[in-house]
């Protein structure tokens, strides 16, 4: 009977889980260890602040999921992985595996930037806490609106999510009728616009253009925060922007847990795997999602992150546990299917507008790519959160 342990149990983690079991079947030991009791849907998080969701509607327990699947949930924190002995070690003891999964997602890398981080002015949308404290900065600011700075910091991991937040706050701001009052500035690692840290789509740069004319948002590309105060932000080269309400997307470095276990990963927390999500050095060991260190075939001035979304998350889940499977089955031959040929799927809300992302391939060379906007309304993507959240609740993990 193999044991095997996935850290990790939200996007790439809970996929590796359920698949691995599914594929496996009664024999084999599939444990799930997460430090949080939920499956939370981050994409919607950007709908947080104005009141369009609540956290509770975009999380699903994973203790009926699990248990369903056949996984054993352990909730608790991994503290430090041991991949010479096979063991690691959690608050709540320690456990020896035959293979380990680690889907432990992104840290935020909010030192980098002096004075960037919760305790400061700046926003931050990515978790449940950061977005309900925008949710009080929004409504303080309705009542006293005045400059506003979006963005992404340099190596920002998720420069997408910005860009969806930046639309939806201007169209908020209308909404609320305090739009004359407020002088939107949008700031970017990127070289040009939609660049999104894969390299650009064919027309996208044009399409955004258009957009932050007609919404009178004024943008800085290759920017670089060089120090953010409790009401200006100032970057490399003297530009100093005041705000009133700003939300700042820092960059993404991989887990503690990671960066504490020698061996384990490179110096910015992530763990190098070949195109089998296979761990360099050791066979029995795998990383998937975020956790997966996957170079950047390109280089820009100002350094981007490479958004490692949804869609490759969990493909790189599905593509592990098929391994896993292989390798159990004693079969030598594994399953590749690198991160960056992952076919690129994206819906961009952009408030009462959206954004349609498809490509053959994430990273270029590509075959075909596409942007499609739909200036009238925005349903994709809540069609697409109703779709997930119903995929998660019932354990199919093999769907798409
Ligand atoms: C604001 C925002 C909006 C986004 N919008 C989109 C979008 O529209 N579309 C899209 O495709 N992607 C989007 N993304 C990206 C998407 O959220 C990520 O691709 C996805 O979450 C990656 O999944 P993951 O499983 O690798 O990491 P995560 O989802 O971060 O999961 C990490 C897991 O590891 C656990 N963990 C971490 N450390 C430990 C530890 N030491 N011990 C135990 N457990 C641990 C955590 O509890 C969690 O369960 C967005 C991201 C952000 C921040």
């Amino acid at each position: 009977m193999a044991k095997i342990v996935v850290v990790g149990g939200n996007f790439a983690g809970l996929t590796s889980a359920l698949e691995l079991k599914r594929k496996l079947g009664q024999g084999h030991q599939v444990i799930m260890i997460t430090k949080s009791p939920v499956f939370l849907f981050i994409p919607s998080l950007i709908w947080v602040p104005f009141g369009e969701r609540e956290i509770k509607d975009i999380t699903v327990a994973l203790e009926p999921i699990a248990k369903k699947g056949g996984v054993e949930l352990v909730v608790a924190e991994v503290s430090q992985v041991f991949p010479d002995e096979n063991k690691l070690i959690t608050n709540k003891g320690e456990y020896a595996y035959d293979y380990l999964v680690m889907a432990t997602g992104p840290e935020l890398a909010f030192d980098q930037i002096e004075g960037l981080g919760p305790k400061g002015n700046v926003s931050y949308i990515g978790t449940p806490n950061g977005a309900m404290e925008t949710r009080k900065r929004w409504q303080e600011f309705v009542k006293n609106p005045g400059p506003a700075v979006i963005g992404a910091a340099q190596a920002a991991g998720c420069a997408g999510a910005a860009y969806e937040f930046l639309f939806n706050f201007e169209q908020q701001c209308r909404a609320a009728g305090i739009r004359n009052k407020v002088n939107i500035t949008w700031l970017t690692p990127e070289p040009f616009l939609g660049h999104f840290g894969i390299g650009g789509i064919a027309g996208g740069e044009q399409m955004l253009k258009g957009f932050m004319k007609l919404l009178n948002i004024h943008y800085i590309t290759e920017a670089e925060i060089e120090k953010v105060g409790s009401d200006t932000i100032e970057l490399k080269g003297g530009t100093v922007l005041p705000y009133q309400f700003a939300m700042i997307m820092p960059a993404f470095i991989g887990a503690d847990v990671v960066r504490k276990s020698p061996g384990l990963g490179n110096e910015k927390g992530y763990i190098p795997v070949d195109d089998t999500y296979q761990h360099k050095h050791y066979p029995n060991i795998f990383a998937v999602g975020i956790a997966a260190d996957y170079p950047i075939p390109f280089k820009t001035r100002v350094p981007m992150g490479m958004p490692k979304t949804g869609y490759p998350a969990d493909e790189s889940a599905k593509t592990a546990a098929e391994n896993i499977v292989r390798l159990i089955h004693g079969q030598t031959t594994l399953k590749e299917r690198p991160m960056g040929k992952i076919p690129g799927l994206c819906i961009m809300d952009a408030g009462k507008k959206e954004v349609i992302i498809l490509s053959d391939s994430l990273l270029k060379p590509r075959k075909f790519a596409v942007m499609l906007p739909n200036p009238i309304y925005d349903v994709s993507k809540r069609m697409f959160e109703k779709y997930f959240l119903w995929k998660v609740r019932k354990g199919y993990s093999w769907l798409p």
